[in-house]
């Protein structure tokens, strides 16, 4: 197949990772025929430093007319004292809602060999693979009305509203039935219908999403108890199908079973062009240092390829090679531990791309 990848490095450790995925979406190109190609937009600081914006128009145009948009990560202490509208963070908004991004599909996966990494026992998260999906443009991060009012008694009110529709519902359930088709098929819809009425909408429209989907088993959960049962027993969870606040939550809880943020990528999907990143900001820290882990970003491209172009074939040869290439012995530094061999991030892109074979 052909398609267009607009490639968006963005700022700090973005600028080494990105071309390391490249490497790998071009070795998978090569192998299995498929005609990728590339251009570069500018987001972030550093489209601040060269046009003003942290979002210049020509590049929400480029995302706009290609097939995927592949994201490094925004951010640093340079522009950290600015106004809010202009943060590079700003941008990560804008493009979202620009593309109408309403799934945000987070994978928690411990990959063997790495249980180490986790604060919780290897014996608990050993082959842990959760696929969070998350709603992303509503729920009560946008609802109305919201603010802070003054009170005649000179206190102050805070409102928030949880508000979801049942096409809004419908939407985000079918691109959790349809991830789950692709998985274990097994979702756990989690919400707190014994309080919210919002959340007896969703369980209901949710209930009836999988009249279309039989193969796929379909539990509900409260939210409270989901959050215990992700550290209890994480193995129970194959997709796991969320609102924008709940998701926001659980997604992190569940990333951090997996130890290394370095290793966790995402896939925001929408109506067409889907946008895939590491879940990991630009990381000031190691920037410009080759030590960042590519395997985030590497990741996502996989996702790009199953979820974007539906080439899962592609995306399976991607996993694997990050496995082969862990088995073998290779360690980027946030993930090191004795007896292995810590590398670059270089070095750990073209290890990957050679075990692509
Ligand atoms: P961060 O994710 O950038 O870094 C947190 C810690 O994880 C740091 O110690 C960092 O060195 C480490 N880390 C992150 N990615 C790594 C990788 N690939 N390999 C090895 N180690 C890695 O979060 P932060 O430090 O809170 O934020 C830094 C900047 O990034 C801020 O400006 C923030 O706003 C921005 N940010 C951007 C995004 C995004 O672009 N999607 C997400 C989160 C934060």
């Amino acid at each position: 197949m052909k398609a267009k990848i607009a490639v968006l490095a963005g700022d700090g450790v973005g600028r080494e990772i990105v071309p390391e995925a490249i490497k790998v979406l071009k070795a998978v190109a090569e192998k299995c025929g498929h005609a990728f190609t590339f251009t570069q937009g500018d987001i972030g600081g550093q489209a601040l430093e060269k046009v003003g914006v942290p979002l210049p128009q020509d590049t929400l145009n480029l995302a706009k007319q290609s097939d995927a948009v592949l994201l490094g990560a925004v951010g640093g202490p340079k522009w950290e004292g600015l106004d809010y509208s202009l943060r590079p963070e700003r941008a990560l908004l804008g493009i979202r809602e620009a593309l109408g991004l309403y799934a945000n599909l987070r994978p928690a996966k411990l990959y063997p060999n790495l249980a180490e990494a986790s604060t919780l026992k290897k014996e608990v998260v050993e082959g842990i693979d959760i696929l969070v999906v998350r709603e992303l443009t509503g729920g009560i991060y946008f609802g109305k009305p919201k603010g802070i009012e003054k009170l005649p008694n000179g206190s102050e009110r805070g409102t928030n509203t949880e508000v979801y529709t049942t096409e809004e519902i419908r939407r985000i359930a079918v691109v959790a039935f349809e991830a789950a088709r692709r998985r274990r098929k097994k979702i756990v819809s989690v919400d707190k219908a014994n309080v919210l009425e919002s959340s007896e909408l969703w369980r209901r429209v949710v209930t009836g999403v999988h009249q279309d989907y039989p193969d796929v088993e379909l539990g509900h959960m409260y939210v409270d108890n989901a959050a215990m049962q992700l550290v209890r027993n994480p193995r129970q969870f194959d997709v796991m199908l969320c609102n924008n606040m709940f998701g926001d939550i659980l997604s992190d809880e569940a990333a951090m079973l997996t130890g290394s943020i370095g290793m966790l990528p995402s896939a925001s999907l929408g109506a067409q062009v889907g946008l895939f990143e590491p879940i990991h900001g630009s990381a000031p820290d190691i920037a410009g240092k080759n030590i960042a882990n590519p395997i985030a970003t590497i990741a996502s491209a996989a996702m790009m390829l199953s979820f974007g172009f539906k080439l899962d074939k592609e995306a399976e040869l991607v996993e694997q090679a990050i496995v082969k290439t862990l088995d073998l012995g290779y360690r980027t530094k946030d993930i090191q531990s004795p007896g292995m061999r810590v590398v670059g991030t270089t070095e750990m892109g073209d290890a990957i791309v050679r075990s692509l074979g």
